[in-house]
């Protein structure tokens, strides 16, 4: 592992010690854990979305109201995504931030419907993903994929969730998981609990 590229500040006080600490993040979601620089960029390239480009604007536009105004922000924001192009740059954003906090290794949770309900399909997705591991590897971050289940989408939706991570995984793919509340793919080859993320949460293992 590379982890030359982009190096953590060095130890000066208890905080800069705390970051140059190599860590593992083990639950992070690909949409939500978009900086403002990366939301911005994606916004540039889609003036049409309703998500502000402008660095103080978008500042006020992640002012969380209440929870469901938390979650009109992220389908804004998810919205962006949009070209496999997006997802490397939603990816390599990630990573770069990353590689800032120390972060050497981290597994990922991207939900594949929602980006296949934009318009990229399940080997795009792939591909691009394929893509950020390597943007990220050279700047020393490890990553990997659990392709999630969304909890909104009916046994269709979680059919493409499975049909994705059985028939075009990225390289990088670990399992998939499935909130505790999904009723709709008890049918799904669960093979396992996954050990990395809570209880309640199922693994199924693609391959
Ligand atoms: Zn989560």
């Amino acid at each position: 592992m590379n982890h030359t590229a982009i190096k953590p500040p060095a130890v000066g006080s208890h905080d800069d010690w705390l970051v140059s600490m190599p860590k593992a993040d083990l639950h992070v979601h690909l949409v939500g854990s978009a900086a403002p620089a990366t939301v911005a960029a994606l916004a540039a390239r889609h003036p049409d979305s309703g998500v502000p480009a402008d660095a103080g604007e978008l500042a006020a536009f992640y002012k969380f109201r209440d929870f469901p105004h938390f979650l009109d922000v992220y389908k804004l924001v998810s919205d962006l995504v949009r070209s496999p192009e997006d997802v490397v740059t939603l990816v390599a954003g990630m990573a770069e931030d990353m590689a800032r906090q120390g972060t050497v290794y981290a597994e990922v949770t991207v939900t594949p419907v929602s980006h296949i309900s934009a318009g990229i399909n399940p080997g795009e997705l792939a591909q691009a993903l394929d893509i950020g591991v390597a943007a990220a590897r050279a700047c020393g971050v490890e990553l990997a994929w659990v392709y999630d289940i969304s909890a909104l989408v009916e046994r269709a939706g979680a059919h493409r969730t499975l049909d994705a991570a059985l028939h075009h995984p990225p390289a990088a793919l670990t399992g998939d998981q499935q909130s505790p509340h999904t009723q709709s793919t008890r049918s799904a080859p669960v093979v396992g609990t996954s050990s990395t993320t809570s209880d309640a949460e199922f693994l199924v293992v693609p391959r």
